[in-house]
């Protein structure tokens, strides 16, 4: 039979850390601290296996299931010395979702279940609190007619402004036992009229409901949503937690906090998290009171002067810290940890991995390899590779001039300047534009994940460092500052007031995430700093790692950045960008429109030079790494002139008649360009034009290699090949050109020929190609396009559908569709492999950058990735995993 609900509690627990599948890791972590001694209120899991059930079954429960419940309620019964459902000392429950993946906020959770107009009254005389017990109540049937029933919370909270106004209250915790009746009737005379019927009243009834709805939860939009985002299956379904209350709202000996056991923004190895006093489950997330510190050092840092816990309730303090060092020990990694102090007693109500920042993953990652936690492979397994990306943003300028108009809490790291923006939809708007943004809002909920993703920055007025926004952001790699609590922020008028200032949507902010200064206008930035954390992991990650990674770089400046980054060589140089400049494209123009190939060689003799100088550069930069040059690729009526001006400018000095101009650019007009006269078809028709570029990329390699010393062996690749005996053809001219330099400068020269693997023919045919190339390039940009049949530039309008329809989990431009176009991938290697066994293969698509498909690439076999520049660290952090991968594997 299978077993649907696993207990915990009172030091023992059915569960443990390692059925986090089947648990979720809300209930396995509970699990894991109950079986560490630590003090848990006592509950139960119900499985994600109930979820799946549940979602197979129409919506119902196996059989068994009720009876499970029953004796796991009997369970909590026996440790605590409560029955749920009571009449005179009730037990009361939370219900909690919990899935695989973390996923904050994203789905529900309903506090003091249990209790009724019986019970709320027997749990006053119990704790000799009236105001306690009504307030829990009132907290109940607001979150259960909100999660359960589906009225709209908003109506509640308006009965509370109403009753606090009326009464001159600024704060909940004004409110006094009356107070709290009177708005307990409020909100059950609300449900009634709304829902034609009295808020439920038997315990049993209400367990039930809010187990549906938590699992009814793993559907709603903004869970679909965050699953979207963060590639989360459906499949994996959320558990149930079913657990024994304590509370933090029973007057000022209670509390209840979050904490991280290091700072999640910096890494930093102190204890970081907030708490307040007589307060339950969000209030601390919800920035409803600005909560205090947990440590005096903390308080004084921030310049708070409410007590921290550490002075307030040394006790409960001394308790916390001694737990937090167990967990980080046990689990040996950063904590992020829910508690509550019940009448000065502490309870632990949830750990987990906590989520940090890049900059502080990686000082994590380091200084727990320096403490002896973890070693250096777990360290580089550590650091998610995309996330990388938030350390590679520019940070201000310490040097520019910084208006600042408002602080707030250093929420999420960076700078960003952007256009103002009051709503998410807004936010989403402007930035389909290509409008920067930034979204300020007074605080942030997860129906802003849309406009939080399109912004550059998020600022709100409202809100701790673990507010929604705050751990949002972080997340994302978005700057964010939050509780900038001097902003005065009117939505309706879509304005903000900072002191004197006052600034309407469109104005320009920048939002410091780092210091949490919001600055007025944009301000100058600064690239990012390599060394330190970030060098020393990237140390390790080229320790293992078995797949070179190159990058993608067409001018001087990509090439050293690539370099700055780690770059060993250039996998890709397109040389067409370096006809575009304003200095050549005349020249380039003349060469396209020329009708004697006398003509053409005239224009191109005027290009030589500059192409030469621009690779002798190149080569230089690399000091004899290897650099792959691709010869002219796109098709040619992309370099032609469009305005009258520019066309009188070539008929001028081709000294021909302006309507010979158009006809010739009527001429190469295609149909379908992208399957047109581009690649070595150019080549082909054109020779000269290959041969001016190869001799342009010997004459530099021994230019350069005079000048360095060091002996440069460049890789001449030729694009969209598809069958041999067009790379035969290309082959013949660029070897001529070799000897042709040779001889001229009496000087020898090492080169290699090759081709781009992006024709599905290409790969079917690698046996025969690879007869002729010394390399392939897997180009999956093209081969994606041409696979799919996809133009990658026309993709956006049917794209979207196919995402969302599920059909493509996701966009193959991004990640690699490992089926379909890995599979050509796979038989270009393996057959381009048979033939020459010394084949030097990598990728050079836009894939290079992105860590899944770099997994695939080490699992085929590739000798390399190439990607952009600033990707480069993420490639050689996740070419180290993947190798890791394999080597855990093998
Ligand atoms: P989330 O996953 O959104 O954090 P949780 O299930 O952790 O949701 O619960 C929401 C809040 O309620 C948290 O602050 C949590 O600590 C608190 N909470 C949950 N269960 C209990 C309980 N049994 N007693 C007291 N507080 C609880
Ligand atoms: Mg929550
Ligand atoms: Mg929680």
């Amino acid at each position: 039979m299978t077993k649907w609900v696993y207990t915990f509690g009172d030091g023992l627990a059915e569960g443990s850390a390692s059925m986090r599948n089947l648990l979720g890791g809300k209930g396995a972590n509970l699990a894991e601290m109950s079986n560490l001694g630590l003090p848990v209120p006592p509950g139960f899991t119900i499985t994600t296996d109930v979820c799946a059930w549940y979602y197979d079954n129409g919506r119902s429960y196996p059989e068994t299931l009720r009876d499970d419940v029953a004796q796991a309620l009997e369970h909590m019964a026996r440790l605590t010395g409560k029955r749920f459902g009571d009449a005179q000392d009730p037990l009361l429950v939370s219900v909690r979702s919990g899935a695989r993946a973390s996923m904050p906020g994203m789905m529900d959770t309903v506090l003091n279940l249990g209790l009724n107009d019986q019970t709320v009254q027997a749990l006053a005389t119990a704790s000799g609190d009236p105001r306690f017990a009504y307030d829990s109540y009132r907290r109940f049937i607001q979150m259960y007619s909100d999660v359960v029933l589906g009225l709209d919370h908003h109506d509640f909270e308006m009965i509370l402004d109403e009753e606090k106004d009326l009464n001159g209250y600024d704060l909940d915790t004004d409110l006094t036992s009356d107070d709290w009746q009177r708005v307990v009737e409020r909100y059950k005379a609300l449900v009634e009229e709304e829902l034609e019927e009295p808020f439920p009243q038997d315990p049993m009834d209400q367990l039930w409901g809010a187990v549906g709805a938590v699992f009814s939860s793993w559907m709603n939009q903004r869970a679909i949503t965050y699953r979207r985002l963060h590639d989360i299956p459906a499949s994996w379904g959320t558990a149930v937690n079913v657990q024994a209350m304590v509370f933090g709202n029973m007057g000022d000996t209670s509390a209840t906090g979050v904490a991280f056991t290091r700072n999640p923004s910096t890494g930093d190895n102190e204890l970081y998290g907030e708490f307040l006093v007589n307060a339950q489950g969000e209030d601390v997330v919800a920035g409803i009171r600005t909560p205090q510190d947990i440590t005096e050092v903390a308080r004084i840092a921030a310049g708070s002067n409410k007590p921290s816990l550490e002075n307030l309730m040394p006790e409960a303090f001394a308790a916390f810290m001694d737990i937090c060092n167990k967990l980080e020990t046990h689990y040996r990694d950063m904590q992020d940890l829910e508690f509550t102090i019940e009448d000065g007693k502490l309870w632990m109500l949830q750990t987990r991995s906590g989520k940090r920042t890049a900059k502080a993953a990686l000082k994590i990652a380091v200084d727990m390899t320096a403490e002896g936690l973890i070693s250096e492979d777990e360290a580089i397994q550590r650091v998610d590779p995309a996330a990388l990306d938030q350390l590679l943003h520019p940070t201000i300028d310490p040097n520019a001039e910084r208006d600042v108009i408002a602080k707030g809490l250093p929420a999420s790291p960076g700078a960003a300047s952007g256009q103002i923006v009051f709503s998410s939809d807004d936010a989403e708007a402007m930035a389909q534009k290509g409008i920067k943004v930034v979204l300020v809002r007074l605080e942030t909920s997860p129906e802003d994940i849309h406009g939080m993703h399109a912004a550059e920055a998020i600022l709100t007025s409202r809100g701790g460092m673990t507010s929604h926004a705050a751990v949002v952001a972080r997340g994302m790699g978005t700057p964010c500052i939050s509780g900038a609590g001097s902003i005065r922020i009117d939505a309706a008028s879509e304005t903000l007031m900072a002191g004197p200032v006052t600034l309407s949507k469109g104005d320009i902010i920048t939002v410091d995430g780092s210091t949490g200064e919001v600055l007025r206008g944009a301000v100058k930035m600064l690239q990012p700093e390599l060394s330190g954390d970030f060098g020393q992991l990237m140390g390790w990650a080229d320790k293992v790692r078995r797949m070179g990674v190159r990058a993608n770089a067409d001018t001087p400046v990509d090439a050293r950045t690539a370099r700055n980054f780690g770059a060993e060589g250039i996998g890709l140089c397109r040389t067409e960008h370096m006809f575009f400049s304003e200095d050549r494209i005349l020249a380039v123009r003349e060469m396209i429109l020329a009708e004697s190939h006398d003509h053409r060689r005239d224009a191109l003799a005027k290009i030589l030079p500059m192409q030469k100088a621009d690779f002798t550069d190149l080569f230089e930069i690399m000091a004899g790494l290897p650099v792959t040059i691709r010869l002219l690729d796109p098709p040619l009526h992309e370099f032609l002139p469009k305005t009258d001006a520019e066309i009188s400018d070539v008929a001028t000095s081709l000294g021909v008649d302006i309507g010979l101009i158009r006809h010739r650019t009527a001429e190469l007009h295609e149909v379908n360009p992208m399957l047109g006269h581009r690649g070595c078809r150019l080549a082909i028709s054109y020779p000269e034009i290959a041969e001016m570029q190869a001799r342009a990329i010997f004459e530099a390699a021994i230019e350069a290699g005079r000048k360095t010393g060091a002996p440069v062996i460049p890789e001449v690749m030729v694009p969209l090949v598809g069958m041999k005996a067009e790379l035969d053809l290309v082959k013949a001219r660029i070897d001529a050109m070799a000897d042709a330099v040779q001889q001229e400068t009496g000087e020898s020269l090492s080169y290699q020929v090759g081709t781009m693997v992006e024709l599905p023919r290409a790969a079917l045919r690698a046996h025969k190609i690879a007869e002729s190339a010394e390399f392939f390039s897997f180009g999956t940009n093209d081969l994606t396009q041409t696979a799919f049949g996809i133009s990658r530039d026309d993709a956006a309008s049917f794209l979207g559908a196919y995402q969302r329809t599920g059909i493509l989990e996701q966009d193959p431009f991004v990640s690699i569709d490992q089926d379909g176009v890995g599979e050509l991938v796979r038989i270009g290697v393996e057959r381009g492999r048979q033939t020459r066994p010394d084949i030097k293969l990598g990728i050079c698509g836009e894939h290079g950058g992105d860590p899944s498909s770099i997994h695939f690439c080490e699992e085929v076999g590739l000798d390399y990735v190439s990607c952009s520049p600033f990707r480069v660290p993420i490639a050689r952090l996740a070419a180290a995993q993947a190798a890791l991968k394999a080597k855990n594997q093998s």
